[in-house]
């Protein structure tokens, strides 16, 4: 029979984790905040920053917004992003994509203090994750580390095949799925004969953006089925990478969108904002 992953409801649990470690921290004098810059006005980008800011309040984490024009200079940029390092009462730092093309966002995010840097993006980051060390995952990896790890998925000696390789959720997964030993192939849109390869897959991880691009004819009997996807179409509604209503029945675990991989995001951002909290010892 199939399981549903249910992210909204684990997603739940650890943010009522949190607050009380949060709560916890308090009393010690220790108040974890997210700063959180945004650069111009792109809409997607304002309802993740008003989501992000609720789910900070919810487990009592501070919360700062530092909005920008789309014109502002990348050396006014850089110097915000030194302010906030320096800032004793800012614990983490997040920096929201997409930002303005005449700005080099890998610059800005090699600036942000590894040691505040929640989105797990700074080089320094991502090396220790390439070499298992404790580290600042990023948030959407490590919120699919956490499903396999509470639904007691077995990933050892697994083949685990990755649609994408962006370098927020694609690459850091290669890295996630080789720590817990699992054989890796990742496919992209130079890949040739994807379904062969997908076929092949005990897990499959979809993150391209393509409405329903993975079909029932793609994937193997018993394969789990993450879908990262988030994809608007035409009648509004938000659909996932993969044909779910089809695949459904064929696959032993399924992730569903929305309630699956998005809510698990935010809740590994809180974790990890915690995390840098205790780690950089802050007081307000
Ligand atoms: P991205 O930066 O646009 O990268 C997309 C990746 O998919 C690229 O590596 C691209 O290959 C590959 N790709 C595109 N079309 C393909 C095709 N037809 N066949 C095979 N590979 C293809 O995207 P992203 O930021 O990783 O996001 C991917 C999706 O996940 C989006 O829908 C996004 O909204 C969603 N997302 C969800 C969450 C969440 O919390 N649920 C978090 C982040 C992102 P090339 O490298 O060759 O161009």
């Amino acid at each position: 029979m199939t399981q549903i992953i249910d992210g909204k409801e684990l997603a739940k649990n650890i943010k009522l984790q949190l607050k009380i470690e949060v709560e916890n921290l308090r009393k010690n004098g220790i108040i974890p905040k997210l700063a959180v810059i945004m650069i111009g006005d792109d809409p997607a980008s304002k309802v993740y920053v008003k989501n992000k800011s609720r789910a900070c309040q919810k487990v009592g984490i501070e919360f700062e917004e530092y909005l920008f024009d789309a014109n502002i200079e990348e050396k006014e940029l850089f110097s915000i992003i030194e302010k906030l390092n320096k800032d004793k009462s800012v614990t983490g730092i997040l920096l929201q994509a997409p930002i303005p093309k005449h700005l080099n966002i890998n610059k800005a995010i090699e600036l942000i203090s590894p040691s505040k840097d929640v989105d797990g993006f700074n080089p320094v980051n991502i090396g220790k994750l390439t070499i298992g060390e404790d580290t600042f995952i990023s948030c959407t990896p490590y919120g699919i580390m956490k499903m396999f790890e509470e639904y007691k998925i077995q990933t050892e000696g697994k083949h685990v095949v990755i649609l994408g390789r962006s370098n927020i959720v694609g690459k850091p997964l290669i890295q996630c799925m080789l720590n817990l030993n699992s054989t890796v192939t990742v496919c992209h849109s130079r890949t040739n004969n994807i379904e062969e390869i997908t076929r092949t897959a005990d897990i499959l991880i979809s993150a391209i953006g393509k409405p329903k691009f993975v079909k029932e004819n793609m994937i193997k009997d018993g394969a789990v089925i993450i879908d990262v996807g988030i994809n608007r179409v035409n009648n509004g509604s938000i659909v996932g990478d993969t044909d779910y209503e089809n695949i459904y029945k064929k696959a032993s675990y399924i992730t569903p969108v929305p309630g699956g991989v998005g809510p698990m995001t935010i809740a590994m951002l809180l974790t990890n904002v915690v995390k840098a909290a205790k780690l950089n010892n802050c007081e307000k």
